[in-house]
């Protein structure tokens, strides 16, 4: 492992594991990145194991997410690992962070309970992309898309009390580009103050498109600095956040994965990646397989990321690189793209006033990570 890699602790001691329960899900939304070829579903036994193993790993503070399938398919496999959770961090003195993603429209009553029953080291991330037009664009049911998913999720989430651990995660895309300020004001008018925003991966955004969401960006984060949306702003999370190093993936099959962006790539193709089971990670296989992919990278992009001032924010863009490849596309055009929009998100991020003590952390560290090189 080359030890300057700015990204190296987060490879060694990775302090997130995310959680898939099956890659099924009751919406069919067009930019879904989840390839959705295993049919596998998790288990309780397994989960409970994977989170066992996941809490030996050195590093006290951690996270653990239900973010890559729609995890109220599954309520009380959700709830019993939730609980178990909690119950080992507090055994074990561990500093738990809990992230649930969900696009509403099966948080009913007893979800809805379960989640405002938790303190608030459990954040609900709720997708909504805006108002009715922009989110049923693109969010359809699977084997209905005439319905819209819009009405169902918010009047659940409307009746959930407990806002201040809810986060509207927003995906914008280059048909909803247009309408990025309108949509925040819309959730913001919804009373939800934590607001994430960022753009449909996988895709080549028109530079016209790009010119479009950098001015409507702007005029937000003017909105935001000046109080006119009340509420917190993050612009690089995921992807942007480069915290995918720090993040090992337990897959439907029960294995443990390099990370979340082997997803995309069908379930035959990422066997390559597995670093493990629920009872064992091999940190030796994770280590090697980075090597390789940055070394793949930086042959590709010319060593454009190592060199850059951004790549501490932006990370580089190893998800697309593994999509592009096995997806046989044309990494260099998309990769020029991407760059284009890193540039956006970042730039724009760095604008916003009031980061939230998560994001300033980050910022910080990512800062002094960057004086280190
Ligand atoms: S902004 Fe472009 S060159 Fe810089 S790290 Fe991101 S993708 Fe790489």
């Amino acid at each position: 492992m080359r030890t300057e890699n700015i990204f190296i602790e987060q490879i060694l001691k990775p302090s997130q594991m995310d959680i898939c329960f099956s890659e099924k899900c009751n919406l069919n939304c067009r930019y879904c990145f989840v390839n959705k070829t295993s049919t596998d579903v998790l288990n309780l036994k397994t989960v409970k194991k994977a989170i066992d193993t996941f809490y030996v790993l050195p590093n006290k503070d951690k996270t653990i997410t239900f973010t890559t399938s729609e995890p109220f398919l599954y309520p009380d496999m959700f709830i019993g690992a939730v609980r178990h959770i909690f119950a080992r961090a507090d055994e074990k003195n561990i500093n738990i962070r809990v992230v649930a993603t969900t696009n509403g429209v099966l948080l009913n009553k007893k979800m809805r309970d379960f989640v405002a029953s938790l303190d608030n080291r459990f954040t609900l991330n709720f997708s909504l992309d805006g108002d009715k037009k922009s989110h049923d664009l693109h969010r359809k049911f699977r084997g209905n898309s005439h319905d819209s998913s819009f009405e169902k999720a918010v009047q659940n989430f409307g009746q959930l009390l407990k806002r201040k651990n809810v986060r509207v995660i927003t995906t914008v895309t280059p048909e909803t580009a247009e309408y990025v300020r309108n949509n925040a004001q819309f959730i913001a008018g919804k009373k939800f103050i934590n607001m994430d925003i960022f753009p449909q991966m996988f895709t080549i955004w028109p530079e016209k498109k790009l010119a479009t969401l950098r001015k409507g960006l702007d005029r937000l984060v003017d909105d935001f600095n000046s109080g006119k949306i009340k509420g917190n702003l993050r612009l690089l999370n995921r992807l942007w956040g480069a915290t995918h190093y720090a993040k090992i993936l337990l897959g439907s099959d029960g294995k443990t994965y390099l990370f979340e962006w082997v997803l995309p790539l069908k379930y035959a193709q990422r066997k390559a990646y597995i670093i493990g089971d629920a009872g064992k990670i091999n940190m030796q296989k994770r280590q090697a397989l980075f090597e390789l992919l940055f070394d793949a990278i930086e042959k590709k992009t010319n060593n454009k990321c190592r060199t850059c001032t951004r790549q501490s924010f932006c990370s580089n863009p190893l998800p697309l690189y593994l999509w592009s490849i096995y997806n046989k596309k044309d990494f260099a055009v998309y990769f020029k793209n991407f760059c284009q929009m890193a540039k956006i998100m970042v730039d724009a991020s760095k604008k916003i006033k009031h980061k939230n003590k998560l994001d300033s952390d980050k910022w910080e560290k990512n800062a002094s990570m960057r004086k280190a090189k």
